[in-house]
C-alpha cells in the first residue's frame, strides 16, 4: 500500500517542520539534517545529569530523557509551539517515536511496565483538543510496546505557569494531581511523560503524587525537551 501514501506526498507534500524542506522516505516531521542539528539533551545518558539533579525533589526520580534543548525563539521551540496552538497532535506523537527509536538501545525502557502521561485537566484537554503528554506517550508505547496507562489524573486545572518563578510554580503545582487505583500500580516502574520540562514542578508534582498514593513504585520520566537552566 505504500503508493498510496507516495500518491498522497504527491498531492500533499509532507515538510519539514524545522527548514521547510520536502521530506523524503523514512524522515518524519525533521529532515536528517535538522534532526542531526538539534540541540540536543542526552540526559539518559548520563546518571548526574542538570536534568536529574533538576528534579531530585521529594521524591527519587530513577532514569530522565529528553530528546532536544528548548531554547526560546529557536525553530526547534516553535515545532512544539506549533503542535500546541495549531492542534497538530502528529508532531508530538511523531517526534516521541523517533526519540523512542533513537534510545531504545540505550536501555533506558528496560523494566518499564507502563507509561503515564502527565494529565490534563478536563476543560483545558477540552479547549486545546487534545493533551501533548499523551501524544508522546503514543509515540513511545507505539516504538517500545510499553502499555499506557491513565492513573494519573489532574484534579484541578492549575494557573498558567509562564509567568510564575520556580518556587511559585512548585508551590502551584502540588496537589493539583492524583492516582486514580494506586493498587494497579504497586511495585511498578512507571515512565512519567510530559511535553516540555521547565522547572520540573508539575513532573516533581506527579512524581510525589505516585510516591505519595502507591509507596512501592519506581518512576522515570521522559519529554520531548527541557529548557537550559541558566
Ligand atoms: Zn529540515
Amino acid at each position: 500500500m505504500g503508493w498510496i501514501k507516495d500518491l498522497g506526498r504527491v498531492i500533499f507534500p509532507v515538510t519539514c517542520e524545522v527548514c521547510g524542506r520536502t521530506l523524503v522516505d523514512g524522515e518524519r516531521v525533521l529532515c536528517l539534517g535538522c534532526m542531526a542539528a538539534m540541540p540536543r539533551v542526552n540526559a539518559h545518558l548520563e546518571p548526574e545529569s542538570e536534568l536529574s539533579r533538576r528534579l531530585a525533589g521529594a521524591s527519587k526520580v530513577r532514569g530522565v530523557a529528553a530528546m532536544f534543548a528548548y531554547i526560546r525563539d529557536t525553530p526547534y521551540a516553535r515545532v512544539i509551539q506549533k503542535s500546541k496552538y495549531n492542534c497538530r497532535p502528529d508532531i508530538d506523537h511523531d517526534l516521541a517515536m523517533e526519540f523512542a527509536a533513537e534510545i531504545h538501545g540505550s536501555g533506558f525502557f528496560e523494566g518499564v511496565d507502563l507509561i503515564l502521561p502527565v494529565p490534563m485537566h478536563t476543560w483545558k484537554k477540552l479547549r486545546r483538543g487534545f493533551n501533548q503528554a499523551e501524544e508522546i506517550a503514543r509515540g513511545v508505547g507505539r516504538v517500545t510496546g510499553i502499555e499506557l496507562a491513565d492513573n494519573l489524573v489532574a484534579r484541578r486545572g492549575h494557573s498558567t505557569q509562564t509567568r510564575r518563578n520556580a518556587e511559585e510554580r512548585i508551590r502551584n503545582a502540588a496537589g493539583v494531581y492524583e492516582v486514580a487505583y494506586p493498587e494497579e500500580l504497586v511495585g511498578k516502574h512507571v515512565l512519567l511523560v510530559d511535553d516540555v520540562i521547565t522547572t520540573g514542578a508539575t513532573v516533581m508534582a506527579c512524581c510525589d503524587a505516585l510516591h505519595g498514593a502507591v509507596g512501592t513504585i519506581d518512576v522515570s520520566v521522559l519529554a520531548l525537551a527541557a529548557t537550559r537552566m541558566a
